[in-house]
């Protein structure tokens, strides 16, 4: 789509700092990080959001997921990992081309809040 974000930063037209790329997705760091790490996981294949995301989009970029966390993992070194997937905009999306969050946490006082539709989520839940 030759006015997406996303699309743009694939294309190179737009520059990103690039995690990994395969033939189906790209990964690539989050320009506003909510952790040191916070990668993108993208689909070449332009979609909206996961209600339009064809099934054969979906297996490539989750065959890829584990590949991208561990090499997030493995230059981060965090003790865990969020994924986050927001789907339309009353749910928290801002750039209409699918993305799966990929969140490194570091420990249970890195103070992160996740806000899902205005309600605050904090981690660790109380
Ligand atoms: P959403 O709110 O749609 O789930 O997430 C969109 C994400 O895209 C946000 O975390 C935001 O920081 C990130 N983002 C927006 N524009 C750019 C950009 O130009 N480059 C990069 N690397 N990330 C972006």
């Amino acid at each position: 789509m030759s006015d997406c974000l996303f699309c743009k930063i694939i294309a190179g037209e737009i520059p990103s700092l690039k995690v990994y790329e395969d033939e189906h997705v790209y990964a690539f760091m989050d320009i506003m990080p909510l952790t040191k790490g916070h990668t993108l996981l993208i689909p070449k294949t332009h979609c909206k959001d996961l209600f339009e995301m064809p099934e054969d989009v979906a297996r490539n970029l989750y065959a890829a997921a584990p590949k991208v966390a561990n090499a997030i993992k493995s230059a981060f070194n965090p003790v865990g990992m969020n994924t986050i997937n927001n789907n339309g905009a009353e749910a928290g999306q801002t750039v209409f081309h699918y993305h799966l969050h990929l969140v490194p946490r570091y420990d249970e006082t890195d103070g992160l809040k996740v806000q899902w539709n205005g309600r605050q989520a904090e981690f660790p839940p109380e």
